[in-house]
């Protein structure tokens, strides 16, 4: 392996380190997350703080070393402005939740890009529709993407099939097991002894089918009952709080929104 290596990555999050310097967790595009040093960073004259906010897309040259590689420089790729200008500070937020939950569920490093490609392609739509789709709209579209990612981790419930008796699920009265992680129909649902589900819409398990199989551009361009988004929210909330095995702060924030 080469003592120095050049990678695209986001920052998700910065911790200060000693007297004059700073850590950042980077989400990258070649090797999953990783965390730099970055030397000097703590002081105000540094010349690479203005590329070194969270969530900014940045190209990196880092240097491998004993404890931790060092960032050697950087350059600015995306910055996201029209999240970060967001007057209601909704998409600060939604870049908060975003931060929080790769942070959680990107562990070590990968050589895969799929879910970097993905999370880049989210955060342009929004970048995009931040003052044009509503906010419960916005999150749904955020909670797509997460529940992708839970699915390219390899959790997979089933929501075409019931999970007890197998047979492809009508749209009556479902409820979503999540101990099982699936959908249970109406009759296996009066025989089974299930403790954690919730009752869940027609329109909830569409948006689940959906989100499996359709791109996140198509579903920003779908019309969406309020009550099915909301709930459809609430369950990828906690399946992520199922894999995450903690809570989520940020959500805090957004549930003042929507
Ligand atoms: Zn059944």
């Amino acid at each position: 392996m080469s003592k120095t290596y050049t990678t695209t990555g986001l920052i998700l999050k910065r911790r200060d380190y000693l007297e004059n310097d700073r850590l950042f967790i980077v989400y990258s595009k070649d090797f999953g997350k990783i965390e730099l040093l970055a030397k000097g960073t703590k002081k105000i004259s540094s010349k690479l703080n203005s590329y070194l906010e969270p969530f900014y897309l940045i190209k990196i040259m880092a240097a491998r070393g004993k404890g931790f590689d060092k960032l050697a420089n950087c350059n600015l790729v995306k910055s996201y402005q029209n999240l970060r200008n967001d007057q209601s500070l909704f998409g600060f937020y939604l870049l908060n939740y975003l931060s929080e939950v790769t942070d959680g569920l990107i562990v070590g490093q990968t050589l895969k890009h799929d879910k970097f490609q993905l999370l880049l392609e989210l955060l342009d739509l929004l970048e995009e529709k931040i003052n044009q789709a509503s906010q419960l709209k916005l999150l749904g579209l955020v909670n797509v993407y997460n529940f992708k990612i839970l699915n390219l981790l390899g959790y997979q419930p089933e929501i075409k099939r019931c999970l007890n008796c197998h047979k492809g699920i009508l749209l009556t009265k479902n409820i979503f097991d999540f101990r099982q992680g699936g959908i249970i129909c109406e009759d296996c649902k009066k025989v089974c002894l299930i403790e954690d589900y919730i009752l869940v819409s027609d329109g909830v398990i569409k948006l689940l089918q959906l989100a499996q199989e359709k791109s996140l551009a198509d579903f920003i361009s779908l019309e969406n009952h309020f009550d099915d988004l909301k709930q459809f929210n609430q369950v990828v909330y906690k399946l992520l709080l199922i894999n995450l095995e903690k809570p989520i702060k940020s959500v805090d924030f957004l549930n003042n929104f929507c």
